[in-house]
């Protein structure tokens, strides 16, 4: 570690300087810690301002009493008292006129080595403050960085994140081509006492019976400081709604019960999100502008597959509901209803709980032992299940008289179709497809196959059809990469395992021809963008051409079958279907929104089950959606506080063991990954405010920082010194 002290003088910029070699060691991959301490709040009063950096984590909050090597920012402070606590062999950075020989013959600075520049003159031909008052913190760098070995460029690009631009960046080239340096050896023995002694000394505030009673320097503020948690991008974007700063922060005290405790508020499926999730909160994760983001995905599957918790259901209501469909929304909706009491009976048309997550998601994505302990802990919740019962219009209907509400959550049950010719034995649904895979039910052995579409399910058709002994797959894609709504993760894998992909590519018909089927395509263009924003493809005339092909997977949408719910029916996430005299009807998931994820039909289902707890209780349980304002985005924290940690990835089966169905990610082996959550927003008690605060006015109350306002004169300190933006300035 090497620790540098330096003196100055208030609104010299001597804290600045810590900050910005403080910054340029970050650049360089070191943990650093910078931070002043001002003794007297008025200009042109000495002041001291700290550095540390260190390869490792540095733990040590305290102020620097046995410094490497000093700066000093003004002549006039050169005095033997700056030297106290200076270790043998350290420089002292001197600003003044004088060469370094003039301090080296005297006796007590003879056992260091001095270097000198002239940063007062170069701060003033380059324009940077005034005559009187020169800002000479930049060209201090520049000499700073040179005798520490540092790469300039490290501490000019620094200099961006203060606004510091222009003469600055002259002046820190100039200072690191002038500094002088006189090499010395130190005086055997030589060894100086800290500069004053560990510990604190008495509070001002302290008084006692004589004393003047203390001045309430907070009426002079104009600006207040104001402790409040703020909204983590990660909590902000998740669609089930998850708490994801919160479980985090249990799991980086290894609690991993409590951390699925918290995601199992909002979600019962963390084990299938934790696989199945295309990770929202990832890419809006303020770890990106480090190493990269939390890789909160495979936290959220530990916590499923390690964690156990007993959740016991409110007291029974008198109430029942129906729900259809036990995908990700139903099952959703049915663990909220059973967990605050309600009588809950839930319809599915398949063999088996589960609905797409089971019969259109891979095992190799998602395994049914995992799949299998996420439901059967909503089963526990004494949720009733009808399997192989189907639910149309007549029988909705009925349900709707039986029960005082029902769930609809039925998903996308239209396909959508392509015709392409005569030999429409040869074409098969995706979804279909992977049911029947799962089954066993069909065979692709030394096939040609061509799936047609962009999204996950063509790509989990492709990667099994690979899987199950193919020939050759290919996807034909009418869009280009940019457009594809498959998780981009998905489609990297699925390149890696031999998959090719043409892209701007749409299929016209199948044909035969002396035994050998192909299917003719064509070439396509983007034009302008339709309704949705996407651009839409346009056919090249002339450009045809034939690929081998023996059979088509079609994985080209779906839509919702609103055939079973009333006519004229109005979807709408406010307000459940009105009929009279019957129970009201509630969609979700899909059917509703065709948002097309299981974590946004989770929180739908969620969403929808406490709005109908809401019409029977009077009670809300729904969050208010947070402004887009009060999210903490990365601009807003202080990186250069955290120290880089390696991002922990999960074990993933390599490319060569990939011809079965086994899960290619093997999940995390312990929850290191998250220490890296930089806790956007949200207070975890590091203290540095307390700390950092110059008047000593804030103190740790339990979880909360309470302010002493008599006494803060509104300095902002604390605000600089939040690493992650829970305190700012108010007008008082
Ligand atoms: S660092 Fe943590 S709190 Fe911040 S966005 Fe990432 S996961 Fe969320
Ligand atoms: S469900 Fe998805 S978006 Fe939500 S916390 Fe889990 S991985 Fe992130
Ligand atoms: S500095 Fe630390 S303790 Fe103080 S408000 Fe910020 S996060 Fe909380």
């Amino acid at each position: 570690m090497i620790e540098i002290r330096i003196h100055g003088r208030g609104g010299q910029g001597g804290v600045t300087l810590a900050k910005i070699l403080a910054a340029a060691e970050h650049r360089e991959g070191k943990s650093v810690q910078a931070f002043g301490v001002y003794a007297a709040e008025r200009s042109g009063a000495p002041v001291q301002a700290y550095l540390r950096c260190d390869s490792e984590p540095i733990h040590n909050p305290n102020q620097i009493y046995e410094p490497d090597h000093l700066i000093v920012l003004d002549p006039t402070l050169i005095s033997p008292a700056i030297l106290a606590g200076l270790k043998p062999g350290g420089w002292i950075l001197l600003n003044c006129e004088k060469a370094p020989e003039h301090y080296a013959a005297q006796a007590r600075v003879a056992a260091f080595r001095i270097a000198t520049i002239n940063a007062t003159s170069i701060a003033v031909h380059n324009g940077l403050g005034s005559k009187t008052v020169p800002i000479v913190n930049t060209a201090l760098a520049g000499a700073a960085a040179r005798l520490l070995g540092m790469n300039l460029e490290s501490v000019i690009n620094a200099f961006s994140e203060f606004g510091f631009h222009g003469g600055n960046i002259d002046a820190a080239r100039e200072a690191w081509d002038a500094v002088r340096i006189q090499q010395q050896e130190p005086a055997p023995g030589e060894r100086h006492k800290p500069a004053m002694p560990r510990g604190r000394g008495p509070s001002i505030l302290n008084g006692n019976s004589g004393a003047p009673s203390p001045i309430h320097t907070g009426q002079w503020a104009n600006q207040q400081p104001v402790w409040e948690d703020a909204t983590p991008p990660c909590n902000f974007i998740c669609p089930a709604g998850n708490d994801v700063q919160g479980f985090l922060a249990e799991l980086t005290e290894e609690n991993i019960d409590s951390a699925l405790e918290i995601l199992l508020q909002t979600s019962p499926l963390p084990s299938v999100c934790g696989r199945v999730c295309p990770g929202f909160c990832m890419t809006q994760c303020n770890r990106s502008e480090l190493e990269g983001p939390v890789n909160v995905r495979a936290l959220e599957r530990y916590a499923g597959d390690h964690g156990e918790v007993s959740i016991q259901p409110q007291k029974p209501r008198a109430q029942k509901v129906a729900v259809i469909g036990a995908g990700p929304a139903g099952l959703s909706g049915a663990y909220h209803l059973a967990r605050l009491g309600y009588g809950v009976t839930l319809f599915e048309a398949g063999a088996e709980l589960g609905g797409l997550m089971r019969t259109g998601i891979p095992a190799y994505r998602l395994p049914r032992e995992a799949l299998d302990r996420d439901i059967d802990r909503i089963l526990k919740l004494g949720v009733e299940t009808l399997i192989n019962t189907p639910v149309d219009h007549d029988y909705l209907q009925t349900l709707a008289q039986e029960y005082d509400a029902v769930l609809a959550a039925t998903g996308l049950q239209r396909l959508t179709s392509l015709d392409l010719g005569l030999d429409m034995r040869r074409v098969l649904q995706g979804i279909e497809f992977l049911d029947r895979a799962r089954s066993g039910s069909v065979s692709v052995r030394g096939e040609d196959i061509v799936v047609v579409g962009g999204g996950n399910t063509a790509i989990d058709a492709a990667r099994s059809a690979h899987r199950m002994g193919a020939h050759k797959v290919r996807i034909i894609y009418r869009r280009t990469r940019n457009e594809m709504p498959a998780i981009a993760e998905e489609v990297d894998d699925a390149i890696d395992e031999g998959i090719g992909i043409d892209f701007l590519c749409s299929p016209l018909r199948i044909s035969r021809d002396n035994g050998k089927r192909t299917l003719s395509c064509q070439r396509m263009e983007l034009g302008e963008p339709d309704e949705g924003g996407r651009r839409r493809p346009l056919a090249i005339p002339g450009s045809g051409f034939e690929i081998p092909c023996d059979r088509v997977i079609l994985a080209i949408g779906q839509a919702a079958d609103l055939s079973l719910l009333p006519e004229d029916a109005t979807l709408s996430r406010e307000r459940p279907i009105e009929q009279k005299g019957i129970a009201p009807v509630y969609p979700a998931g899909d059917l509703l929104t065709n948002e097309g994820t299981v974590t946004a039909a989770i929180g739908c289902g969620r969403e929808m089950a406490l709005m109908l707890h809401e019409r029977f209780s009077g009670e809300s349980l729904l969050e208010e959606t947070p402004a887009a304002e009060t999210v903490v985005r990365a601009d807003k924290i202080r990186l250069q506080h955290f120290e880089r940690r390696d991002r922990h990835d999960e074990n993933v089966l390599p490319l060569t063991e990939r011809q079965s169905f086994s899960e290619i990610r093997h999940g995390l082996k312990n929850v290191e990954e998250a220490k890296r959550c930089l806790s956007c927003g949200v207070c975890n008690s590091c203290d540095r405010c307390v700390t950092y605060c110059p008047d000593g006015v804030l103190r740790r109350e339990g979880r909360d920082i309470i302010f002493d306002y008599d006494y803060c004169k509104g300095c902002g300190v604390c605000v600089s010194e939040c690493s992650r933006a829970v305190i700012y300035m108010k007008a008082g």
